[in-house]
């Protein structure tokens, strides 16, 4: 390692990779499609890690290892699995001559082949991202298997930007991981964790080799509750990171914990031989001085600046929080509390919006700024000065804005009181529903959306280019509605859905009929892989202007003599998919959301409409990364649910859909949810759900999915009539609804129609069975 050791003191845990027009999305899309070959790919890949690089470096950050080498193709945690050559066995021999996992393999994994299945996505942390599950067993034949880190590393410093790079740390990496298959009952993925750093261990000594000053650790699951125990967690950490510290040759290691206070596992990490820590002291706290005492040799990277929503930083609250640390003796320096991969790339392009709103924004760009401004303030006080008077003025002007504050909207929040937020007893409910809807023993229903064609998606961009008037588009929705319409009647669904053609996506949809939120142009956000969303911005009270769903409920509904479902995205939902105000509580935003739906609910009744979808398939993945936090999120999530459900009358059924089927923690919450049926996914874990719907003596509607919308693949009618057999012997036949997984947008209809065929067909002749 080299004499004086400094760390960049202004820096970034990660920014954002898909491009800033989505070039990445593009480019690995068209390889995909096999337009362009891996030449070309891997050209594009370096178009974007250098454009970051020239921008990080305009915008400040000069110094050697300021900028973050976080570029990757697909998924940071597939990256990692690809460098030590985590491959499920499943996947045969996927290392090529020279035994290394190139991007053929790396797609491979991350996307499966007609026979093998992917590896398994899941939501990283409390975001809305998703990565890739690896699996590890006794059997995982470690070693390194791509040298694209050193090389993207060589790349870089050869265009004149010494970068830093990155990877997910080992025990993140084993934390994240579930035991392979082939692994026997209990296996747990930390047991190979000697293994893992002998590897980590030989990446390091090639990064030094290659002239990388630091690297950087990722180790957000140290800031989470885990199933693992916490002394085994500490003596994980304690072993990685001595043995990493005696790699030879290796650059100097920062470990970042991004997404919340670094509470027991501090001092376990101060003990190591790490030379800059990482904390979160946006969303977590400054240590108290006992633990600060403990960082006094290493350096401390204090993420102030919040990586992971919009809000332009409070640089006055940000110098509390540096001062605090600096005076405590430390050599500190500033970054962000997580990677900005979770926002978009710049604010300024975003011009459609109020000035006003804007200036309220930072975007990864204008986080980079703040980060520099807070760093030059530790050297120079003054320097600062302007900037932190304009924050401050800034963050001023939003609490007197127009729309920020409502008062008949805080009137009407502030009356609410415990009858408004439940319902009649269920079994007053039942009895109610069973008269207004006379529905067969096994209900069947699709969970909302049909496909979005081809036609939809440019009728769409014709209406927004203004190409077609809206009434013209209105046509065409109504055109789509019937067609959905008349299918199902024709496949003899029970409760028919209108198939949300109207709809671009569930979230914006409402973000854009609702008061108190904007929606962005080129704000996107990676969400796996070439996936992005773009969150819209909720900003200030919410309230509803006028009906948004109604006209188009209505419609369909008059189309058919069976019920038609109403559908509604959930305030949960809804906060969990957008950019949410950060001046005040969370729950009482969604009160305000729940009410604009409970207004919806009742329209939608007084036009006939007798069964109302309310989605909520994010309620799980806001749930706090602390069990001792838990507690207070499923309240105030389940209340804003109950309060924009809870007026409708007895004889409304009330849906809602959650998108997974591991319960665990949450299935109090949704029995909280109180509503009449609950749809759930289940196809791909083979109905295990049933299992803890009868533990739980879940006593309300239920429909497990018996079709798994996430590939092409058609059920057969044998498939889904096993499942459905399944479903009977462990839930009472009264209680079950017969659904897809999931809605059908990303489908096509030719293998839809075959599927919802085979899973009437099904239906029937298990139906024909109980009577
Ligand atoms: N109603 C929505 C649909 O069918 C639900 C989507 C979801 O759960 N993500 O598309
Ligand atoms: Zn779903």
């Amino acid at each position: 390692m080299s004499t004086a050791l400094v760390f960049p003191s202004a820096s970034l845990l990660g920014y954002p990779r898909i491009g800033r027009r989505r070039e990445l999305k593009k480019a690995v899309e068209a390889f995909w499609a096999g337009k362009i070959d891996q030449s070309a790919l891997e050209a594009a890949g370096q178009d974007i890690a250098l454009g970051t690089a020239r921008r990080l470096s305009e915008l400040g950050l000069t110094e050697p290892a300021a900028i973050p080498g976080t570029f990757s193709f697909y998924d940071q945690v597939l990256d990692a699995a690809t460098h030590i050559g985590a491959v499920p066995a499943r996947f045969g021999e996927l290392r090529n001559e020279n035994g290394q996992l190139d991007l053929n393999a790396y797609f491979t994994l991350a996307r499966g082949t007609v026979e093998i299945q992917p590896l398994e996505m899941t939501k990283f942390f409390d975001t809305n991202y998703h990565y890739l599950v690896p699996e590890v067993g006794p059997e995982t034949n470690f070693s390194v298997t791509s040298n694209r880190i050193v090389e993207q590393f060589e790349f870089a410093l050869a265009n004149g930007f010494e970068t830093r790079p990155y990877l997910v740390g080992p025990v993140t990496f084993l934390l994240l991981s579930k035991a392979s298959e082939d692994a026997p009952a209990g296996f747990n993925p930390l047991s190979r964790l000697e293994d893992v750093l002998e590897v980590y261990a030989q990446l390091l000594t090639r990064l030094g080799a290659a002239g990388a000053s630091w690297v950087q650790l990722d180790e957000p699951a140290l800031v989470s509750d885990q199933d693992v125990p916490l002394a085994e967690i500490q003596a994980a950490v304690a072993r990685a990171y001595d043995v990493l510290g005696d790699a030879p040759e290796r650059p100097a290691i920062l470990v970042s914990t991004p997404f919340g206070a670094l509470t027991e596992l501090l001092p376990t990490l101060a003990a190591t031989k790490i030379q800059a820590l990482h904390i979160d002291v946006f969303k977590g706290a400054v240590p108290c001085a006992d633990k600060l005492a403990l960082l006094a040799g290493k350096i401390v990277v204090a993420g102030v600046v919040d990586g992971h929503n919009i809000w332009r930083n409070d640089l006055a609250e940000s110098i509390n929080r540096l001062e605090a640390l600096a005076s405590a003796g430390l050599t500190v320096t500033v970054s962000t509390s997580t990677s900005t991969q979770h926002v978009p790339h710049d604010v300024t392009e975003e011009t459609q919006l109020s000035t006003q709103l804007r200036s309220w924004l930072a975007f990864a760009d204008q986080k980079v700024t703040e980060v520099v401004t807070l760093a030059a303030h530790l050297v120079d006080p003054a320097s600062s000065a302007a900037a932190v008077a304009e924050a401050t003025a800034s963050i001023a002007s939003r609490a007197g804005a127009k729309g920020v504050r409502r008062p008949e909207v805080r009137a009407r929040v502030a009356a609410l009181t415990p009858a408004d937020f439940s319902r009649s007893e269920y079994s007053v409910r039942v009895a109610a529903q069973e008269k207004s809807l006379d529905l067969p023993a096994l209900p069947t229903t699709t969970i909302g959306s049909f496909p979005q064609t081809g036609e939809i998606r440019s009728a769409r961009a014709r209406a927004n280019r203004g190409a077609i008037t809206g009434e013209e588009y209105a046509r065409l929705m109504r055109e789509e509605i019937k067609r959905v319409v008349d299918l199902q009647e024709e496949l003899d669904f029970d409760v028919l859905v209108h198939g949300e053609p109207e709809r671009n996506d569930m979230v914006q949809y409402f973000a854009e009929n609702l008061e108190g939120f904007d929606v962005t142009v080129h704000g996107w956000v990676q969400s796996y892989g070439s996936r992005c969303t773009r969150p819209s911005i909720l900003w200030g009270d919410v309230t509803r202007e006028k009906a948004i769903t109604v006209q188009w409920a209505e419609y369909a509904q008059s189309l058919t003599a069976k019920p038609m479902k109403g559908m509604l995205t959930g305030p949960v939902t809804i906060l969990a998919w957008s950019f949410v105000r950060d001046d005040q509580p969370l729950g009482d935003t969604a009160n305000q959301v729940g009410l604009a739906l409970r207004d919806e609910i009742a329209d939608l009744e007084a036009a006939g409409i007798k069964v109302i979808q309310v989605d909520e398939p994010a309620l799980r993945e806001l749930l706090p990364l602390r069990r001792a936090d838990q507690g207070a999120y499923l309240d105030w999530s389940v209340n804003s649910f109950r309060l924009s459900t809870a007026g409708a009358s007895d004889g409304t059924q009330i849906h809602t859909h959650l998108c997974y089927s591991e319960f665990g923690v949450i299935i109090d919450a949704i029995d909280g949810l109180d509503a009449d049926v609950t749809s759930i996914e289940a196809a791909r874990s083979r109905m295990e759900v049933v299992n803890d719907l009868e533990n739980h003596g879940f006593g309300r509607g239920v429909g497990p999915g018996v079709y798994d919308i996430h590939s092409p693949r058609v059920p057969g009618l044998n498939e889904v009539r096993e499942l459905l057999d399944t479903a009977v012997k462990h839930v009472p036949a009264r209680q079950l609804w017969v659904n897809p997984d999931c809605g059908l947008k990303t489908r096509g209809y030719a293998e839809t129609e075959e599927s919802l065929r085979n899973l009437v067909a099904a239906t029937k002749e298990v139906r024909a069975q109980l009577v």
